[in-house]
């Protein structure tokens, strides 16, 4: 017994520091993976529900890795946030889908709004009014085709500061909105100061509709909130046809979601919106 609990702990160290070395090894190439062109933008459309037109598209990055492949955004925006990383690879991201929006336009494409997800190391430093107003320069896009998907923990975590950068931000014509509503814990006296347009429900709230009774309540809730104070209200995650209805029936303005499309290249999402554009 003795001898197989040394061998169990010689053979969870060396899993934990094989975990270890993998975390270091990843680490590692976040570092080059900006000058590698390793990333790249997938974008998923958000549909108009009376219309069904393509109102906008969410920018969501993708890493190739050289040996693992694919690596999801789950696995290393949390890295890049812990290691600063963030900021050099969040630019890239504003930067890239400026010009994809700015070209999708001049291509000829009904405009859109793309939406940009800002995490909250980005966001704390001062560089990102910079960044989002070189990268709307440089690219020539319009500020309102530009949006800025923000949390509310990241707003929570200075308000004053927060809604100081949100007003510079709206100045300039970028868009606002709140990612992932509900999951976070931003008072509500807090969130009508918001200079936001838009309340994104998030997936968790949607995945058990029509089933769960109290995930009904909330999605409900947030729309009916969200009208009360002017807001648009988009769902995220929604995969069946019930869910679609579920969220139509109460009013909600916009989805998103695997059961019209998953984030698909930009030759992709030209096709989608002219598809749903009647051309
Ligand atoms: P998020 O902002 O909540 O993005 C929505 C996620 O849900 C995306 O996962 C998207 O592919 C996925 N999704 C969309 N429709 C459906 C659906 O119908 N069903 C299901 N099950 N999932 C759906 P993804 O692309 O893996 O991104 C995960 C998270 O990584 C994002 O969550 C976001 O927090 C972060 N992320 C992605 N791209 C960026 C980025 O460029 N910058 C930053 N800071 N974070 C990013
Ligand atoms: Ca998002
Ligand atoms: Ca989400
Ligand atoms: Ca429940």
């Amino acid at each position: 017994a003795k001898a197989s609990g040394r061998n169990n702990f010689e053979f969870y160290a060396a899993e934990m520091s094989g975990a270890i070395r993998d975390e270091l090894a990843l680490r590692e190439g976040l570092r080059h993976a900006v000058a590698r062109s390793e990333f790249h933008l997938a974008y998923q459309p958000q549909l108009d529900m009376e219309s069904g037109r393509v109102t906008g598209v969410e920018a969501l990055i993708r890493w190739q890795h050289p040996e693992r492949g694919l690596v999801s955004p789950a696995q290393f925006i949390p890295l890049a946030e812990e290691t600063g990383l963030i900021v050099p690879i969040g630019e890239w991201v504003l930067r890239t889908a400026c010009f994809q929006n700015k070209a999708w336009q001049d291509a000829g494409l009904p405009p859109f709004i793309v939406s940009v997800n800002v995490s909250a190391r980005q966001f704390r430093e001062r560089t990102l009014i910079a960044q989002v107003s070189l990268a709307l320069r440089d690219s020539g896009l319009e500020p309102r085709l530009l949006e800025l998907e923000l949390t509310e923990s990241l707003v929570m975590e200075d308000l004053d500061k927060a809604l100081q950068s949100m007003k510079a931000l709206r100045a300039m014509g970028v868009q606002l909105s709140i990612d992932d509503f509900g999951t976070g814990y931003s008072s509500l006296s807090a969130l009508k100061r918001f200079p936001i347009a838009r309340l994104k429900i998030d997936q968790s709230f949607v995945r058990d509709i029509p089933g769960d009774e109290e995930d009904k309540a909330i999605a409900k809730t947030i729309i009916a909130l969200g009208h009360e104070l002017n807001l648009k209200v988009i769902a995220e995650g929604v995969e069946t046809e019930q869910q679609l209805e579920f969220l139509r029936a109460h009013g909600c303005d916009e989805m998103q979601g695997y059961l019209f499309s998953r984030p698909v290249p930009p030759a992709e999402l030209a096709a989608l919106v002219r598809m749903r554009a009647g051309e």
